[in-house]
């Protein structure tokens, strides 16, 4: 838990949001600020900056994400999806509690 985490108090439930998974490490919900139809971020109930605060020891953790978020979509409705996860300010991060962003849905997403 870190003080002024906005994805802590998420976590606590002292900030509402539109939860679409939770279990003892993770839970999911939608972003805010959605870029596409359906978006939706899965976090770590540990806080965890970010992908550069990772060490061996999340191995696990990093793991159960990437293979919650195939179900979680399709649970969402969604046939494909795109993974996102920005890593420091430079890589376009705003909330240092590490997340993986999904996202799909509508018309097809831009090429990267
Ligand atoms: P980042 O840029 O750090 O990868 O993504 C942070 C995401 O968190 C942004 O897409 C932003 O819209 C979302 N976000 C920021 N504050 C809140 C909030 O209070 N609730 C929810 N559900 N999403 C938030
Ligand atoms: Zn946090």
């Amino acid at each position: 838990m870190s003080e002024d985490c906005i994805f802590c108090k998420i976590v606590k439930g002292d900030i509402p949001s539109k939860k679409v998974y939770e279990d003892e490490e993770l839970i999911a919900f939608h972003d805010i600020r959605p870029i596409a139809p359906v978006h939706f971020m899965i976090v770590p109930k540990e806080h965890v900056a970010g992908l550069n605060d990772c060490r061996p020891e999340h191995r696990d953790l990093l793991g159960r994400i990437l293979l919650l978020a195939p179900k979680l979509a399709a649970e969402q409705g969604l046939k494909g999806f795109r993974t996102m996860i920005n890593t420091g300010r430079e890589g376009g991060q705003e909330v240092f509690h590490l997340h993986v962003h999904v996202f799909g849905g509508g018309s097809t997403l831009p090429k990267t």
